[in-house]
């Protein structure tokens, strides 16, 4: 019998490794990959490429009267990774350095930027046979999503491997300390903005993987799909 394609969601702070566990599983299991906050990070570019920021204000009123101008894509490079695209154009690189880090919470905590990307986020998954990570899948993007997983892990352990991330692509001008600065803002804003803060969804199975192997924590998920998807 044919297995249903079925509805996977991460959440969970940022730095956690879930993107990475995320597009391991969804390449194992041949389903599509979302990375929503790769969406988020791709609107602050935007507002920072164009002059919405003075200092940590956001000039919203401009961005809501721009945000019908802002297409969010993704596509595949030339290597076969999936890049995001801003209005065309190849932006993954940029959205990954610590000028959009610092900003993205304060465009992520604004309301009407968040209606317009949940909206596109349940529009791309519509079909099922996805697997999306971000902050509020499991909670508000697909509420009955039939498999979450909520991955935690200590801020020092994630500032340490975003740290490493940035080191290895050749960011020589970042800081240990700034990148734990950075994490734990992040994890203030994530969690205390007044619209759909992140939190864990009663059903989601959480993952603390602080001491797990990248081999152990995809064992620990495919053995979680296989239960899951076997109960279809
Ligand atoms: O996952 P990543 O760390 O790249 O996300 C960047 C930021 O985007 C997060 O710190 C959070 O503020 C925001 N975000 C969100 N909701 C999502 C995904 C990301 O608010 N679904």
């Amino acid at each position: 019998m044919e297995k249903k394609r079925i509805t996977i969601a991460f959440d969970g702070f940022s730095s956690s490794g879930k993107s990475t566990m995320a597009k391991t599983l969804a390449k194992r299991i041949g389903y599509a990959y979302i990375d929503t906050g790769a969406m988020y990070r791709a609107v602050t570019l935007y507002c920072l490429e164009n002059g919405l920021f003075e200092g940590t204000t956001l000039n919203e009123e401009e961005l809501r009267r721009r945000m019908g101008d802002i297409a969010i894509t993704f596509a595949v490079d030339a290597d076969g990774r999936s890049v995001t695209m801003l209005n065309g154009r190849n932006v993954e690189q940029e959205i990954r350095q610590m000028p959009v880090s610092s900003k993205v919470s304060i465009v992520a905590a604004v309301p009407f930027v968040r209606h317009a990307l949940v909206r596109q986020q349940q529009q791309m998954g519509a079909g099922g046979g996805i697997v999306m990570d971000g902050r509020d899948i499991g909670t508000v993007v697909f509420p009955h999503a039939e498999m979450k997983v909520y991955v935690n892990a200590s801020a020092e352990t994630r500032a340490r491997r975003r740290y490493d991330e940035l080191r290895a692509k050749g960011d020589t001008t970042v800081t240990y300390e700034d990148v734990y600065k950075n994490v734990c803002e992040r994890d203030y804003i994530d969690t205390h903005r007044e619209e759909t803060p992140l939190r864990r969804a009663d059903d989601a199975v959480e993952l603390d993987n602080s001491n797990m192997s990248i081999d152990e924590q995809n064992r620990w998920l495919i053995d979680l799909y296989n239960s899951i998807v076997e109960k279809q």
